[in-house]
């Protein structure tokens, strides 16, 4: 192992796209914070987004149990019309855009390109057409359950009658995959996971989610799981939730932790199938040592010193992400 400077990973941000699959910062602010602001309370910012070398991020929409059952679509709305105000009021730093050529662009202008998602398909209220409404809203990707069950499939945590993708979730990825958005897979049960794989044309997406082998928590996926989406041509994002990257009882997640689902993974299926998911705001707290947004450079300085090509490392970083976009046919 050698040493390497934090500085060179910071070059490698800036020389290539980094790109983050998944973020919940926008069910954080109140009502008065800015995006565009240093928020004290917050892992994800603009400035904080641009300090670490960050130019696409997606923007979860997440539907809350609270607003699941009756509101989702509402809530989704409302969200959606903060990511724009906040667009609006960001001085041209934050960029609304809707496929991978929109984020390269922002890399080269050193703005944020912002990818709107939204997380659980309670959204469309059970209703077909609300998946092409959201689509004209600039939504590119639907993660089609949270934990519980919806109209679309059972979620993780709701998975006792061993649910996949109901008919209406099979035309709900049918729909998605004719308009170009990305199927998102996390949080979705194993038996919808299977489902999905099985009527979807083209790759899909597990935004965040890590490997079970290494740490055993239901929201991580199987090692057969991860082999099947690479199979496909799928992408992974990583999680810095620590629930996830380490057993319960183990004490703090580090680093360290973060870097055994890497090698896993790539040992499993190469550098071409895992990329970032890091759910910073939608976790209440991180790994040691990276606090928020700005410490990931810390993990491409990590993943440099183990030896990893910087070809590989860029691809991890958004370059994956970026092809499963294209693929996917989001514009
Ligand atoms: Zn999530």
């Amino acid at each position: 192992m050698s040493s390497v400077a934090l500085e060179e990973a910071l070059e490698l941000h800036r020389r290539v796209p980094v790109v983050d699959a998944h973020c919940d910062t926008l069910t954080k602010l109140s009502p008065d914070e800015r995006l565009a602001s240093r928020l004290p309370g917050t892992h994800v910012d603009l400035p904080r987004l641009r300090e670490a070398g960050v130019s696409g991020q997606f923007f979860a929409c997440w539907i809350s149990p609270d607003h699941s059952a009756h509101r989702g679509l509402e809530r989704a709305a409302e969200l959606i019309d903060r990511f724009y105000r906040e667009a609006d009021a960001s001085c041209g730093l934050l960029v609304p855009v809707t496929g991978a050529e929109g984020v390269r662009r922002c890399h080269e202008e050193g703005r944020v390109a912002g990818i709107l998602t939204v997380e659980g398909g309670d959204a469309l209220q059970g209703n077909l057409a609300m998946v092409s409404v959201l689509h004209r809203l600039g939504v590119r990707s639907i993660t089609l359950t949270w934990n519980h069950r919806n109209a679309i499939a059972d979620g993780v945590a709701d998975a006792r009658t061993g649910g996949g993708l109901t008919s209406f979730g099979v035309e709900v990825v049918r729909e998605m995959t004719r308009l170009g958005m990305l199927i998102d897979v996390s949080h979705l049960s194993e038996a919808g996971f299977w489902d999905v794989l099985a009527v979807a044309e083209g790759p899909v997406a597990a935004t965040h989610s890590n490997a079970r082998a290494v740490s055993d928590h239901p929201r991580n996926l199987t090692d057969e799981q991860i082999r099947a989406l690479a199979a496909g041509g799928g992408v992974m994002g990583l999680n810095l939730a620590p629930a996830f990257l380490r057993a319960e009882g183990q004490g703090a997640a580090t680093l360290d932790d973060v870097l055994r689902h890497i090698d896993h993974v790539v040992e499993l299926v190469g550098p071409d199938h895992l990329g970032l998911g890091l759910d910073l705001d939608g976790i209440s707290s991180t790994p040691e040592g990276i606090e928020d947004i700005t410490g990931l450079p810390l993990l491409t300085q990590a993943l440099l010193e183990r030896g990893y090509p910087e070809e590989s490392v860029a691809a991890i970083l958004g370059g994956n992400f970026l092809r499963l976009m294209e693929e996917v046919g989001m514009v």
